[in-house]
Order: structure tokens, then C-alpha cells, then sequence
């Protein structure tokens, strides 16, 4: 029989800007360790991905009305989103940080009373800091993309952002003009998402093909590629 024949093919939503989980290199080819870790299962598993940078709020969106068959977008799996979503196992560690330009003076959660703070659409870090609104005194700009949020930072339009802790390492150390304040809070892992009750097989075959590469070393290869272990 002719294996190719019954090959599926899904479409997978991702981030537009979130490395080191999606981006495009200078090729401008989309490349991160979701991609590649969407990919390499795939080759495991023996079906083929169609990946759509649509940008993270827009990805959850498609997903949620069927447009999509899954999300791979460093999406951390939550309490809030089980009730839409079915998530694969956990794939990664992270939690939440507030970043500042690196010659701030704000410190803490306190240091933002009567200030403007930037959060990214549909986040959990951007829902994490809307908790804390409240609180602490602080307004909320909101962006749809990484960059635009971090370059308000920047610039001195917000004082701070959130954003989670891998996410916001990577984009200092990639000169991003930004210093993380606080202790990452909230910890939890990312998930592959497909819509609650839908495409069973394509997240069956995601966690089976997670747990071979996971086994064969891929794993490892493929997250080494994008972040190098310093001390
Ligand atoms: N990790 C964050 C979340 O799960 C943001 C993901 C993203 O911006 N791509 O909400």
C-alpha cells in the first residue's frame, strides 16, 4: 500500500515574534524550537504540519473556532484554558517576569503605582499582570506582538512588561535593551493545543512522537540549538 496516500496534513497557528519558540531567521524563514520540535514529531509520526504565523491572540482565536487544527505558540497550558483547549503533555518550563529598560529605577511590583505597563494580547503573563492592576496602581497598554511590547519598554512610553522568563532571556541576550526585575512567578509548562474534543489522533500522535524524541536525544538537540547552557 502507498503510505503517502493517507499522509494528513494540519494546520498548526503560531507567534509571528516569540523567540527562541518562533521567529524568522534572516532567511525569513520561521525556524525556534516549536517549529522544530512541530516538525520533527511530525517526521516521527508520519504526518505533515502546515505552520501559520498568525500571531499568538490571533492563533487561540482560530483554534477556538475551528480554523485551525492545533496551536504550538509557547502557550502555557492553564486551569482557564483546559476548559477550551486540550493540551498535550507539558514540553517546556516557564513563568512569569516583569522586565524594565535596563536603566530603570523600578524594582518591584510597587515602583509601577500610577505608571504604564505593557502587556501582550491573550497573554498569561498579560492576564498575570492584569491581576495585579489593582493592587499595585498601574495602567495597561496592550500589543498584539513581542516587540511592539518590548520597544514601548524601550522607549519609555511603559515601564515595565511581562512576558515569561525564557522568552524575556532570550531577548536580552539577543540585545534586546531590557533587564528582568523579578523572580519568575506563576511557574508552569507550555503545551501543544488543539480545539477540547477535537483532533484526538493529531494529539495522540504529538505525544507519542514528543516522547521518541524526547528518548532518541532530538529534544535536547533541537531546544541546544537556540538556547546554550550558561552558567
Ligand atoms: N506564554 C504565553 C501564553 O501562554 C504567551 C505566548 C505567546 O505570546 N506566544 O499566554
Amino acid at each position: 500500500s502507498n503510505v503517502n496516500a493517507d499522509t494528513k496534513t494540519y494546520n498548526i497557528g503560531t507567534d509571528v515574534t516569540y523567540p527562541p519558540f518562533e521567529f524568522a531567521n534572516d532567511k525569513n524563514q520561521y525556524v525556534g524550537i516549536d517549529i522544530d520540535l512541530m516538525k520533527a514529531i511530525a517526521k516521527e509520526e508520519g504526518f505533515k504540519v502546515n505552520i501559520k504565523p498568525v500571531g499568538f491572540n490571533a492563533a487561540v482565536q482560530s483554534l477556538q473556532s475551528g480554523q485551525l487544527d492545533g496551536v504550538m505558540a509557547g502557550m502555557a497550558i492553564t486551569d482557564e484554558r483546559k476548559q477550551k483547549f486540550d493540551f498535550s503533555k507539558p514540553y517546556y518550563r516557564t513563568g512569569f517576569v516583569m522586565a524594565v529598560a535596563t536603566d530603570s529605577k523600578v524594582s518591584n511590583l510597587k515602583d509601577l503605582k500610577g505608571k504604564r505597563v505593557a502587556i501582550k494580547t491573550g497573554t498569561a503573563a498579560g492576564n498575570y499582570a492584569l491581576s495585579l492592576k489593582k493592587k499595585y496602581g498601574f495602567k495597561t497598554v496592550t500589543f498584539d506582538d513581542s516587540d511592539n511590547m518590548y520597544n514601548d519598554v524601550v522607549h519609555g512610553n511603559s515601564v515595565a512588561c511581562f512576558d515569561d522568563e525564557p522568552v524575556m532571556q532570550y531577548a536580552i541576550s539577543t540585545g534586546t535593551k531590557l533587564r528582568i526585575a523579578t523572580k519568575p512567578a506563576q511557574l508552569g509548562h507550555y503545551g501543544f493545543a488543539v480545539m477540547k474534543g477535537q483532533n484526538q489522533e493529531l494529539l495522540q500522535k504529538f505525544n507519542e512522537g514528543f516522547d521518541k524524541i524526547k528518548a532518541n536525544g532530538e529534544y535536547d538537540r533541537i531546544v541546544q540549538r537556540y538556547i546554550s547552557k550558561k552558567t
